[in-house]
């Protein structure tokens, strides 16, 4: 999996499968569910830690791309990247979505687990999801009916797979939306490690605070646990300077939790999703 993942950390997938379109997607889950195999959708791998020891059954790999545009409306396939739906819909002079042209990952990704950025996320963005379960039953499920609230979701910690999406824009005109996603991406690259392989934000921000502050403050910038470090250049980034093992990873992430617990009191939640066989 370590090819599959920003992080560049993982162990092997008994099954890997890449999908690429509706059809090959509920023949996959079907297949693998007559054979009694455990199914994972992987969209980006832009927000997972997979173990060392790998992911038992079958992983699919979402590469089922496309986008279609009515009126202010997008409809995107769940593997499409986040940041080419805000490309189509730039182009298109809809407004609104620039934000998702800055984070990684798929489609499917930020539906499950409300993907956001510059005070916007997916919820907002989101007029309703097709869905499929593991028998093979496709449905319609409108925003409302999703659960959402930061970074969180009712398909997280479920089987249920994202197919498609419809989002929401404005109307507007190409140039400003243009612009503005140019400020965000410039934005981005002044405050985050996006040189070394990462996984985004390793904690959720707790009520009212930064993550990134409490780990700063903790004096943990810069600490290494193997090759995994806390980014010099964002404390709510970990890195993987050169062989990180997923171990390494979740060690250092312990460590700046019972830090952060020590002297602030505060429980710092994971927002990266640790995925595979873990020892316990
Ligand atoms: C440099 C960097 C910056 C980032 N910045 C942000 C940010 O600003 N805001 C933010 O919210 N996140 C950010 N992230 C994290 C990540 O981009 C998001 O969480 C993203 O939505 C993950 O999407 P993905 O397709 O990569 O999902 P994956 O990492 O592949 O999977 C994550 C979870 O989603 C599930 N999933 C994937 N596809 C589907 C589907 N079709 N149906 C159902 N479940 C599915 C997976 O099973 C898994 O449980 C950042 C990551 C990086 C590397």
């Amino acid at each position: 999996m370590r090819t599959h993942t920003s992080l560049r950390i993982g162990g092997p997938a008994d099954y890997f499968v890449r999908v690429r379109s509706l059809d090959d997607l509920v023949g996959a889950v079907r297949v693998a569910r007559e054979a009694e195999l455990p199914t994972f959708i992987l969209g980006g791998g832009t927000n997972l830690l997979v173990a060392d020891a790998g992911i038992r059954g079958v992983v699919l790999e979402n590469g089922w791309s496309d986008v279609s545009v009515h009126g202010t409306v997008l409809d995107a396939a769940s593997g499409t990247p986040l940041a080419h739906v805000a490309a189509i819909a730039a182009r298109n002079g809809i407004l609104g979505l620039e934000w998702m042209a800055t984070v990684p990952g798929t489609v499917g990704g930020a539906v499950h687990g409300n993907a956001g950025a510059f005070g916007s996320d997916t919820a907002s963005a989101l007029i309703d999801a097709r869905l499929l379960d593991l028998n093979g039953d496709l449905w319609n499920a409108r925003v409302d009916e999703l659960g959402y609230s930061y970074r969180t979701s009712a398909l997280q910690k479920t089987p249920v797979i994202c197919v498609r999406a419809r989002f929401q824009g404005e109307p507007g005109d190409r140039p400003t939306a243009v612009k503005r996603i140019k400020e965000l991406a410039n934005e981005r690259i002044a405050k985050q490690p996006l040189a070394q392989p990462n996984t985004g934000s390793i904690f959720r921000n707790p009520p009212g605070d930064h993550a990134g502050r409490l780990v700063e403050a903790a004096a943990l910038k810069g600490t290494r646990i193997g090759d995994a470090m806390v980014s010099e250049k964002h404390a709510n980034f970990i890195v993987n300077t050169g062989a990180a093992t997923a171990a390494d990873v979740r060690a250092l992430m312990r460590r700046c939790q019972a830090e952060v617990r020590e002297r602030f009191g505060v429980e710092l939640v994971p927002e990266v999703e640790l995925v595979g066989e873990w020892d316990p």
